[in-house]
């Protein structure tokens, strides 16, 4: 068998594209990096991704290219369906079709938070599980799954999307949808910061209600509490659902909530399921380039680690 090729994987957010070359066993063996030219619109930050990605492809000779953007992908197309004012004029684009003809290879494409759960379960938190519920909370919630080794992707890529489910406490908070009472609204960033400034008629960000909770600050200790709670009680129900081996919690905010989170989603998860850990995913940033290079070598047919692994993903 010939050796295995590395991968491509790249990360394209609102604010910075990031590239990385990555091995058979899942390492990062080099990186590129850029400012997203978002405000200049999709063909310019489909020229900066291309750009990284063939930088890293001259330096590896080949390999496929995978893609964990934001916003909702068109799991059959790797077409953006919808996506946020943080890259205005993404919706719409046709980002495996323009990169792939950018590169002169296919290219692969997925919603970042699917990305990052590929590259978790292949080399972070949930490496050597094949069944993950993993939920990102940033500045938003989002969620993706994995079922028997694959993306879930649902009918239009937005499967495991947990941030729209509704939530006790949040009734009074908006969530990113533009609806009170949905779980992002109370169990993220910009939603420790819309409660907080409920409870006290001051605006930070979400991060620096986290830290005045970790001085105790009782007001903000409160708010975090039923953040985490909400959060812990909703992925407990979403475990009787999905039927996972673990539920991972990445994303800005997740050492903020997790122990909370853990103590809610023990307390209220069915007997069934009562193994069922909730972990902190492992990966950091790199989990989505990382995830994105996994599903090139995955769809691509190319060996990435060994058979048994091939033919599972
Ligand atoms: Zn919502």
């Amino acid at each position: 068998m010939t050796a295995p090729a590395p991968l491509v994987g790249v990360d394209i957010g609102g604010t910075k594209t990031a590239a990385a070359l990555v091995g058979p066993d899942g390492g990062v063996l080099g990186r590129r990096r850029a400012p997203t030219p978002a405000e200049s619109g999709p063909a310019a930050v489909l020229d900066t991704a291309a750009r990284l990605a063939r930088e890293l492809l001259d330096d590896a000779g080949t390999g496929g290219v995978g893609v964990g953007t934001a916003g909702t992908v068109d799991p059959a197309t790797g077409t953006i369906r919808y996506a946020t004012d943080s890259l205005p004029g993404w919706s719409g684009t046709r980002v495996a079709d323009e990169l792939g003809e950018r590169l002169g290879r296919p290219v692969l494409v997925t919603n970042d938070v699917n990305a990052a759960a590929l590259g978790e379960a292949w080399v972070g938190a949930g490496r050597g599980r094949t069944h993950l519920l993993l939920v990102a909370a940033g500045t938003g919630l989002g969620g993706a799954m994995v079922q028997s080794g694959r993306l879930a992707t649902g009918a239009r890529g937005a499967a495991g999307e947990v941030g729209h489910l509704p939530a006790t406490g949040a009734e009074r908070l908006r969530c990113g949808c533009g609806r009170p009472g949905h779980l992002e609204g109370i169990a993220s960033g910009t939603g420790l910061s819309a409660a907080y400034a409920l409870e006290t008629g001051l605006r930070i960000t979400g991060q620096a209600v986290a830290e005045r909770a970790a001085t105790g600050e009782p007001a903000a200790r409160q708010v975090v509490d039923r953040a985490a709670t909400a959060l812990g009680r909703a992925l407990a129900g979403l475990v009787a659902v999905l039927d996972p081996q673990a539920v991972l919690v990445a994303g800005g905010a997740a050492d903020t909530l997790l122990p909370g989170a853990r103590a809610a989603f023990t307390a209220e998860l069915p007997a069934a399921w009562a193994d069922v850990p909730l972990l902190a995913a492992t990966l950091g940033a790199d989990a989505v380039v990382v995830g994105a290079a996994r599903l090139a070598g995955v769809a691509g047919g190319a060996p990435t680690v060994g058979d048994d692994e091939r033919t599972r993903w």
